[in-house]
């Protein structure tokens, strides 16, 4: 067995992060880290306390009261806000649309970053965001930035929202995806962009299982 490094998997929104991330992991028997979900789990808290968005102290302050962690389910990972199971809470349309203004905050980032380098402190980690090659593990020994087409992305969210019967609107869905991703990639603090050592994939016409084997065959090269 080689050495275990760290892997950092960062692009736009509904990409295939997450889905991608966690297959690696499980394959390389890695710890998985879903950045995103503490954002989101933090803007939970916020329109749960009526905590206004824009307010940064309020926001830090509300992130240094609480406590993010990850616990593994039956078949997922769940997300938990102190106690609480907010695993699919945070994925509704309310916290898509709030999400990134929280995010844009650079107090919420840099503690978020903290804890994510905690996680990530002795390797065998697969972390996926926005900022991960870049800011969070810029020392990772795997970056791959993956991307694919607008239309793909909504189309794959609109898939995922029907099967968890969710209700779902795919223009709706497109409008939104480049609305954060224009969000995301021109904030002032750590905006989306690729790390200049990541291995960009466009995974907009390839499958789930070549997009895996891809990311395997690099991390097994490298480590
Ligand atoms: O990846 P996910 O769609 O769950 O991320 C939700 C939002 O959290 C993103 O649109 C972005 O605004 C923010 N985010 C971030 N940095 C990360 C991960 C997520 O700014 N590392």
């Amino acid at each position: 067995m080689g050495k275990r490094i760290s892997i950092a998997i960062d692009g736009p929104a509904g990409a295939g992060k997450s889905t991608v991330a966690k297959i690696v992991a499980a394959k390389k028997g890695y710890i998985y880290l879903d950045t995103g979900a503490m954002y989101r789990a933090l803007t939970y808290k916020a329109i749960r306390d009526q905590i206004n968005v824009e307010d940064e102290d309020a926001l830090f302050a509300a992130l240094m009261q609480s406590s993010i962690s990850f616990k593994m389910g039956e078949n997922c990972q769940e997300v938990f806000l102190d106690s609480e199971n907010v695993t699919d809470k945070i994925r509704s349309r309310e916290i898509n649309l709030g999400v990134s203004t929280i995010a844009a905050h650079a107090k919420v980032r840099e503690e978020m970053v903290r804890l994510q380098q905690e996680y990530g402190k002795n390797g065998g980690v697969v972390m996926d965001g926005r900022d991960i090659g870049t800011h969070v593990m810029p020392n990772a020994e795997v970056k791959i930035y993956l991307i694919a087409s607008v239309s793909e992305r909504a189309k794959r969210r609109h898939e995922e929202n029907i099967q968890k019967g969710f209700a779902s609107n795919l223009e709706e869905l497109e409008r939104e995806i480049s609305a954060r991703d224009l969000y995301d990639s021109t904030r002032d603090v750590a905006p989306l962009t690729k790390a200049e050592d990541a291995i960009e994939l466009d995974t907009t016409s390839m499958s789930l299982d070549s997009v895996v084997e891809a990311i395997v065959k690099i991390i097994d090269e490298r480590s």
